[in-house]
């Protein structure tokens, strides 16, 4: 019994070496790689997800996974071993449906369109990157084929990012956020309460942002020993083991949130990973339970941590001292409200937390809607602009700021950005039970002490890895499913009170 676990976790262990062999690929593409290297890059990429798939969906694998089976059957439910296969099976079975061949063809159309889409968004030309889109929607159109039938031809791509959600529970979820929230940013127009926010497009070096953004993630408890940052145009987290979890951001000398918040936000998602228990590593557990999961600790670090008062009660004299020219003649608290502020934006990455969850939406329909053919990709831009006049009463004034800003659908992400809105959601229901168990929270961030709360995180989500489907993770902690109501809470108190509604 102890032999065929053995076995099982070597075979899975060369499976995620090769995986992770191509996430190192993919990290340098967007970070050192010399832009004429695209394409022998999209050709090793090919390779090596090629070889990790066939050799995962192997019938020797599958043989393997069978006996595995069989010893977890006699095990603890909520251990490592029964948790690996439980999560293995279900990657198994999806992998099973896709062919080899589909998996190499996405890696090398991917790999293009990625340097296509730097090169569309960086000249706001769509019709660069339109081709490259196409083929990435064609290959989507194929994928949700290997999985009919389904309820919904967007259902497959969810299950990929988060296991066992379907369309229709996000259009429900969706369905009573998006009108509150639509409300309380009208509520907050219509006070029409000014607030400045002029200090945070002043100079701000960038060498600067660079040291505070390492100085406070190194206090949230993120471990550069098994860790490191580089620059790069849209920042992630990538990690090859529980040692070597890297997080990548950006900076604008002439707008500080943009660096510093998406420091933090990286930081979130690198302490959930680099706090997986160390028994998880070679295994797809790695990834954490779900990207909304993911989301929720990226979140909860950047705003709810990062966006609070009692945390720039502790960090702005440090800020101020460090930009004595942007921020001498601006106290704590016009500092907070500014960082704060309610605007309808162009851009998801800079918008605050209360039109933040719009913009999610917004993709939603849009890829839901090239899936089923009700819109084609040369319609794309003015689908998107007539979008953003609806949900936000903006129209963005070229590609750049408008469809061509986020790098997902390039990398073959369709599915995905529904995750970021579920991640806002859990990140409220997990904040509610934290503070009710850590009831001098505030006090802690107050003094730049994390301890505490990394260490309940820890306990509670991070060194479970991918153990638990998301849904049971959420209900296990929380005792209830994926629900937008702590998060209206939360966004009717804190801009009830900035805005005095
Ligand atoms: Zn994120």
């Amino acid at each position: 019994m102890e032999h065929n676990f053995a076995h099982f976790r070597e075979m899975l262990g060369e499976v995620i070496d090769l995986q992770l062999a191509a996430a190192v690929l993919e990290w340098d593409q967007q970070t050192y790689m010399p832009e004429a290297g695209a394409q022998p890059r999209a050709m090793q990429l090919g390779t090596l997800m090629r070889l990790a798939h066939a050799r995962f969906v192997h019938d020797d694998f599958g043989a393997a996974l069978e006996q595995a089976k069989t010893s977890a059957a006699q095990m603890d439910p909520d251990s490592d071993e029964a948790g690996i296969v439980r999560n293995v099976q279900r990657e198994f079975q999806r992998q099973r449906r896709i062919p080899s061949d589909w998996v190499a063809e996405d890696a090398r159309t991917t790999s293009l369109a990625r340097q296509a889409w730097e090169k569309a968004r960086a000249e706001s030309d769509f019709a660069h990157f339109r081709p490259h889109l196409q083929k990435v929607i064609e290959l989507r159109r194929q994928y949700a084929g290997f999985f009919a039938p389904y309820d919904h031809v967007y259902d497959p791509l969810l299950d990929v990012y988060e296991p066992g959600m379907k369309t229709a529970q996000v259009r429900t979820v969706f369905g009573t956020l998006r009108p509150q929230q639509v409300e309380l940013v009208r509520q907050i127009a219509e006070r029409g309460l000014p607030v400045d926010a002029s200090m945070l497009h002043r100079k701000y070096a960038v060498q600067k942002q660079w040291d505070i953004g390492v100085e406070i993630i190194t206090d949230f408890g993120y471990d550069f020993k098994a860790g490191r940052q580089d620059k790069t145009a849209h920042p992630f987290t990538t990690t090859f083991g529980v040692g070597d979890v890297r997080i990548t951001t950006r900076h604008d000398p002439d707008y500080l949130p943009s660096g510093l918040f998406s420091t933090l936000h990286e930081a979130g998602h690198a302490l959930y990973a680099q706090g997986i228990g160390p028994t998880l590593d070679r295994t797809p557990l790695l990834a954490g339970a779900s990207y909304a999961v993911h989301e929720s600790q990226s979140r909860m670090w950047e705003n709810l941590v990062g966006r609070s008062r009692p945390f720039w009660n502790h960090y702005y004299p440090r800020l101020q001292k460090l930009f004595p020219r942007a921020l001498g003649d601006v106290d704590v608290e016009s500092f907070y409200r500014a960082i704060n502020k309610v605007e309808r934006s162009l851009i998801r990455v800079e918008a605050d937390e209360a039109t933040y969850n719009l913009h999610i939406m917004l993709r939603f329909e849009i890829e839901i809607a090239l899936l089923d053919r009700s819109l084609e990709v040369k319609d794309l831009p003015q689908a998107w602009n007539q979008k953003m006049q609806e949900y936000l009463g903006l129209t963005p004034p070229d590609d750049a700021q408008g469809v061509l800003q986020d790098i997902h659908w390039s990398s073959g992400y369709v599915g995905y950005f529904p995750t970021y809105a579920l991640g806002n959601l859990i990140a409220l229901q997990l904040w509610e039970k934290i503070r009710s168990e850590i009831p001098d929270l505030e006090r802690q961030i107050e003094r730049g002490e994390f301890g505490e709360l990394l260490s309940w995180l820890r306990q509670n989500i991070h060194r479970h890895g991918g153990k638990f489907e998301p849904a049971d993770l959420v209900r296990r902690v929380t005792g209830s499913a994926i629900t937008s109501e702590p998060y209206l809470r939360y966004l009717r108190s804190k801009y009830g009170e900035i805005y005095k509604l």
